[in-house]
């Protein structure tokens, strides 16, 4: 049965297309923390729609299940194949194209394996910004992108992926393909198919291509590191530079002081922008389309006053983009940096902006007292309530011994996280990792649905099985 399904999909694959086992599957089974491991029956890598239709196709009449990649950077073990039944890994590696850029509608039309950077960079060069912004961009896909409906950075000015989502094409489980590209801004004609695959990680259709807003590029950029005292006087400056940058604010990220002793072990060579050793520190970029000078002057007279209010300790405002890049590479080098404080346990929660002061006063000092010495690296992106809850463990521990402490931490944290009305996924999505969680913790009555909108699109359950409700 394996060798008939592999032998007909080597008919419809080229060369290239086909790598079965033996034939340096390794890149595509291992995922970036290292957490799950893949056993693929074999790898398909389509060259375009058809080409994908018929694949999926394939698998529907052999009752194969499929497992959808495109970058492999997500972090919650959704592009794995694990399963019990044997899976297809359906990499989207080389459908790759930009196929249009459209100036009049601001939009353009990509497929599903380019990368957010290739495609931000076509953008660029046609005089449009698209506006999403991911550490993982060299890696990370469009499909896999709004299969996740990633967050990132800008999400406090233009929203999580699926806000830049105009269309999709898309392949279904029995193999036909949806052609919903469309650069129309309004159409409420019937349910918004579009809207509904995104975010939902490979489990209700293959995503082959997307029409995407683009917004126009900036002109002008201010961008400022600040000392503060705690996550309550970041909040307050939230406050005040929204109310006074409004669109312009474009990034608004919390930094712990151990976050920049992890990222200083990695590389030595980084400074920290303020010499001030506040516990805290916030990143700020703003920028708008609009040229001149007005906004780092704006940014300034803000920052003064904060300052002079105590809510600011310190802050040193970029010269250049360079500075400006070297600030945001302290910032993006943080995860790769925590691995130097040996392993962790990562918590991708958000909570309404407003409780998050008192969660952190809660929360971890009782941590510290569960697991006494442990480090808790808690950064992110606080403008949109969403904050990277990672815990390293207490040097003296054995790296077993702390994770055999996973449960247990895990239930200290989300408890915490859902009395107060926040989310145990906020942008990484439930793959294999938060499945359990989310059969936990989400409302009984959306449960469900999600259910019948999986039966209604995939009842022989072949898309990405065993992953979020499936
Ligand atoms: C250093 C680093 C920083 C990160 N920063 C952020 C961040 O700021 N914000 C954020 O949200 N995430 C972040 N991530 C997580 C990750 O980059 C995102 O989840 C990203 O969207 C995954 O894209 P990918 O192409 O790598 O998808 P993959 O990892 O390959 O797949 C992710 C999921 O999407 C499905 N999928 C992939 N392609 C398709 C397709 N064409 N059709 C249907 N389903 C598909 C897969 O089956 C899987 O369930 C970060 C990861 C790393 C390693």
């Amino acid at each position: 049965m394996t060798a008939s399904f592999l032998d007909q999909l080597e008919a419809v694959l080229d060369k290239p297309g086909l790598l079965r086992p033996g034939d340096g599957l390794e890149r595509y089974e291992s995922e970036w923390r290292g957490r799950y491991r893949s056993r693929a029956l074999a790898v398909a890598r389509p060259q375009d729609v058809s080409v994908l239709a018929a694949v999926v196709a394939c698998c529907a009449r052999h009752q194969i299940p499929v497992v959808a990649q495109g970058g492999n950077t997500g972090l919650v073990g959704g592009a794995v194949a694990c399963g019990e039944r044997r899976e297809l890994l359906l990499s989207l590696d080389r459908m790759t194209a930009v196929r249009a850029v459209d100036a009049h509608s601001a939009c353009m039309t990509v497929e599903a394996g380019c990368t957010l950077h290739n495609a931000a960079r076509a953008a660029a060069e046609a005089g449009w910004r698209l506006p999403l912004a991911l550490a993982s961009g060299g890696s990370a896909t469009i499909g896999g992108i709004l299969a996740t409906n990633a967050g990132g950075n800008e999400t406090i000015r233009f929203g999580n992926a699926r806000a830049m989502v105009l269309g999709v094409e898309a392949v279904l489980a029995d193999g036909q393909v949806w052609h919903g590209l469309s650069p129309l801004r309004k159409d409420n004609a019937g349910y918004d198919l579009a809207q509904l695959l995104v975010g939902s990680e490979g489990t209700l259709a293959i995503l082959s291509a997307a029409t995407l807003a683009l917004r126009p590029l900036p002109a002008q950029r201010a961008v400022a590191w600040l000392a503060v005292s705690s996550p309550a006087a970041a909040l307050k400056v939230l406050g005040e530079l929204r109310r006074v940058l409004d669109e312009s604010l474009s990034a608004f990220e919390l930094i712990p002081a151990q976050a920049i002793e992890f990222v200083q072990q990695l590389l030595p060579e980084a400074t920290c922008p303020v010499a001030s050793d506040s516990a805290w520190h916030v990143l700020v970029d703003c920028d708008c389309a609009r040229p001149g000078e007005s906004l780092r002057e704006t940014l300034l007279m803000v920052l003064e006053r904060l300052y002079a209010d105590g809510a600011v300790n310190d802050a040193a405002l970029a010269e250049t983009e360079a500075q400006a890049n070297a600030f945001w590479r302290l910032r993006e080098s943080i995860s790769d940096a925590q691995k130097t404080g040996g392993v962790s346990i990562k918590h991708d929660i958000s909570l309404p902006v407003a409780e998050i002061p008192s969660f952190l006063d809660e929360l971890l000092p009782m941590l510290q007292r569960q697991v006494p010495g442990i480090r808790p690296c808690v950064f992110g992106h606080l403008g949109d309530g969403n904050l990277h809850f990672n815990l390293s463990q207490p040097p003296d521990m054995a790296a077993d011994g702390f994770l055999a402490r996973e449960a247990e931490l895990n239930e200290l944290v989300f408890a915490r996280v859902l009395a107060r009305g926040g989310s145990i996924a906020a942008e990484h999505g439930i793959g294999l990792l938060r499945r359990d969680w989310l059969a936990r913790s989400a409302d009984p009555v959306a449960l469900e649905a999600m259910r019948r909108i999986k039966q209604a699109l995939d009842p022989n359950n072949l898309l990405n099985p065993g992953k979020v409700v499936g």
